[in-house]
C-alpha cells in the first residue's frame, strides 16, 4: 500500500503544515529556475518543499492536460502525500467526498506513483466517512425459517398502540399469534404494563389453549420486565425476543398487526373511539378466513371444520355433517385434524420454502469471526438531534461470541456493556484503529534524486507517458 499514514478521528482538526505550500508560486519557481530549456519528462526541474523535501516539476504531455489548463504537475514525495489527501478530503473544504471526485482533485494537481490506488485506500479507511456513508449493497442475511410441528407450541406477543383513548379507557391492544395455525386472539388494554399483559396471557390464553413451550417478543421493556420472566418461568415457557431494531424477526405479528389496522380503519366511527368493540368481530372474519401460509382457515385447524356464520344459517347454507354420538364426533374429528395438521405442516414447509428463496435472492452475507471488527448501523435517535445529519454507524465495536447464523454479541473496542445485534445492521471495520499519524519514513528521499526520477517515470501512466516538449 502506498499510502502509509492512518486516519482517525482527530484528523479532521490535525494541523495540516502543508497548507503554508503556495504549489502556484513553487511551481513558477520552478519553471523560472529551468530558464532556457523547457521542463520535460526527461529533464524535471527539481524543487526544495516544506520540510527539507525535494520535489519535481513535469511539463504534461500535453493532448487532455493542456486542454485543462495544466501544463505542469507536481511529483509528490511519498511522505507528503498523507498531508496531500487529509487536506484534500479530511477538512471542511475537502469535505469527506467519495473516492472518484478525490482521485480528480489529486489528478489535477498532483502525481506520484500509485497515486490512483492510494487515494481509494485513504477514502475507504477514512473514519470519518465509514461512521456515516454506507457503500454498495446493504447487509442482508439469508431468512431464518423455524416451522413448528404443532399448534400452540410456539406463539407471538406484540403490544399494538397506543390507540385513541375509547370510552372503556382502553388504549392498547394485545395480539397473541399461534405460529402453527395462525390463529390470533386481540385483547384491548387500558395500558401495556406488564401486569396487565401477564393477566390477560394467563386468564385468556394459557388458560383457555394452554401452556406454550416458548413465547416470542420484541425487546419492549414490559416483555423484559422481572414479572414477565417469572410468569414464563411459572409456566416453564421458553421466552426469545427479536433483535433490536430488527422487527423482520418477528413477522407474523408485524403482517397481522398491518392486517388488524386496515380492518379497524375500514369499520372504525369517524371520531375513532369505537375501535376495542370492534375487535371481536374483526378477529371473527381473520379467524375464518383461509392464511396464506396454511392453505385453511385457523378455525379449520384448530376445530377440525369451518365455523359456521350468521350468513350461512341465514341462507341455510350450513353444509356441516351430524354425528349420532360424541364418540362418533370424536374419532372423525381426530382424522379430519390429522389429515389438516399433515397438509397445513407440508403447506407451510413450501411456503416458508418459497419465501426464502425470494428473500435470500437478494441477500448479501457474510460471516464475522470472533475478534473481528465492525461498525454498527446507529438506529438510536437523539432527542433535538436531526436524524438526517446524524453519523449513521458507531463503532468500532469488536465480535464477542456468534450467537446464531445472524446475532452476533459485541462489545465496544473503547469499553462498554455487550449488545446482541442482528448481521443486517453490521458493516465490516476497514478503518485503522490507530489515531492518525503522518509517516515519518524518509526513506524513499534518502536513496537520490536518480532513483526518484527513475521511479516516477516508469510509474507514469500512459496517457502521461514522458515525451519531449
Ligand atoms: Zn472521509
Amino acid at each position: 500500500m502506498g499510502v502509509t499514514a492512518r486516519h482517525g478521528g482527530a484528523g479532521r482538526n490535525a494541523p495540516v503544515s502543508i497548507m503554508s505550500t503556495d504549489w502556484n508560486k513553487l511551481i513558477k519557481e520552478g519553471l523560472q529556475g529551468a530558464s532556457g530549456r523547457s521542463i520535460s519528462r526527461e529533464e524535471p526541474a527539481t524543487q526544495t518543499l516544506e520540510g527539507g523535501c525535494r520535489s519535481l516539476l513535469v511539463r504534461a504531455a500535453g493532448g487532455e492536460d493542456r486542454q485543462r489548463g495544466r501544463s505542469v504537475y507536481v511529483v509528490l514525495p511519498k511522505t507528503m502525500v498523507p498531508q496531500v489527501l487529509r487536506l484534500l478530503h479530511n477538512v471542511s473544504t475537502g469535505g469527506h467526498l467519495g473516492v472518484q471526485k478525490l482521485q480528480a482533485k489529486v489528478k489535477d494537481r498532483f502525481y506520484w506513483p500509485g497515486w490512483f490506488r492510494d487515494v481509494k485506500t485513504w477514502v475507504r479507511e477514512c473514519v470519518d466517512c465509514a461512521s456515516r456513508k454506507s457503500h454498495g449493497k446493504q447487509p442482508c442475511a439469508p431468512m431464518q425459517t423455524l416451522v413448528p410441528s404443532r399448534p400452540f407450541e410456539r406463539v407471538a406477543l406484540d403490544i399494538l398502540g397506543p390507540l385513541p383513548e375509547t370510552p372503556n379507557k382502553n388504549k392498547y391492544i394485545l395480539v397473541i399469534s399461534d405460529y402453527f395455525s395462525k390463529w390470533t386472539e386481540a385483547f384491548p388494554l387500558p395500558n401495556q404494563e406488564a401486569q396487565s399483559i401477564s393477566k390477560v396471557l394467563t386468564e385468556e390464553w394459557v388458560c383457555r389453549f394452554g401452556a406454550n413451550r416458548s413465547i416470542h417478543s420484541d425487546q419492549g421493556r414490559n416483555f423484559e420486565s422481572t414479572l414477565f420472566k417469572e410468569l414464563c418461568s411459572l409456566l416453564s415457557i421458553h421466552k426469545s425476543r427479536t433483535s433490536p431494531y430488527h422487527p423482520q424477526s418477528d413477522g407474523l405479528v408485524e403482517r397481522f398487526n398491518r392486517t388488524l389496522l386496515s380492518m379497524l380503519a375500514l369499520f372504525v366511527e369517524d371520531n375513532q373511539l369505537n375501535w376495542d368493540k370492534l375487535l371481536p368481530y374483526v378477529m371473527l372474519v381473520y379467524r375464518s378466513s383461509v392464511h396464506a401460509s396454511t392453505s385453511f382457515t385457523p378455525y379449520r385447524v384448530l376445530f377440525g371444520r369451518e365455523i359456521v356464520l350468521p350468513v350461512d344459517i341465514m341462507l341455510n347454507i350450513d353444509k356441516h355433517e351430524t354425528f349420532s354420538s360424541a364418540d362418533e364426533y370424536v374419532s372423525r374429528l381426530q382424522e379430519t385434524l390429522s389429515s389438516v395438521v399433515n397438509a397445513v405442516k407440508r403447506h407451510q414447509i413450501r411456503a416458508s420454502g418459497r419465501q426464502k428463496d425470494s428473500y435470500d435472492f437478494r441477500a448479501n452475507f457474510q460471516y464475522y469471526s470472533e475478534g473481528e471488527l465492525v461498525w454498527v448501523h446507529n438506529k438510536a435517535r437523539k432527542r433535538g438531534v436531526c436524524a438526517k445529519l446524524q453519523r449513521r454507524f458507531k463503532g468500532p465495536f469488536r465480535v464477542r461470541k456468534w450467537l446464531t447464523e445472524v446475532l452476533y454479541r459485541l462489545v465496544p473496542v473503547e469499553g462498554g456493556s455487550e449488545s446482541v445485534v442482528h448481521f443486517n445492521r453490521l458493516k465490516p471495520y476497514t478503518c485503522s484503529l490507530a489515531a492518525s499519524s503522518a509517516p515519518t519514513s524518509q526513506d524513499e528521499y534518502q536513496r537520490g534524486p536518480a532513483f526518484r526520477a527513475r521511479r516516477c517515470s516508469r510509474g507514469f501512466p500512459r496517457r502521461l507517458a514522458p515525451r519531449p516538449i
